[in-house]
């Protein structure tokens, strides 16, 4: 998997710096505000879209809801984790849709 670089001068992100990805990002070598594509925007979306299905898919097989809960927990950290891998960055800001 790669991290996303700068779309100014090419920096590579780390994924500690892509992690706290809720306040706008600004590259630390350039100093430009980085943006995620449209298309990485629609990746993420798709990615956290199987969360509530598999929770309570697991509630219901397993008939606990302390049990879906942690499994949905784990999912949500993995998914914290991988996000820095999907993102990509532009310029200009885009809308999902
Ligand atoms: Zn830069």
């Amino acid at each position: 998997m790669k991290v996303p670089k700068c779309w100014s001068c090419e920096y590579s992100f780390t994924w500690k710096e892509l992690f706290f990805f809720l306040k706008k990002i600004k590259c630390p070598q350039c100093g430009e505000i980085q943006h995620t594509t449209k298309y990485s925007n629609w990746k993420l979306g798709v990615l956290a879209t199987p969360l509530p299905f598999i929770m309570h898919t697991i509630a219901i097989v397993s008939n606990s809801w302390t049990l879906a809960a942690v499994v949905t927990l784990v999912a949500l950290i993995v998914y914290s984790g991988v996000i820095p891998f999907y993102m990509r960055f532009t310029k200009e800001k885009q809308t999902i849709i």
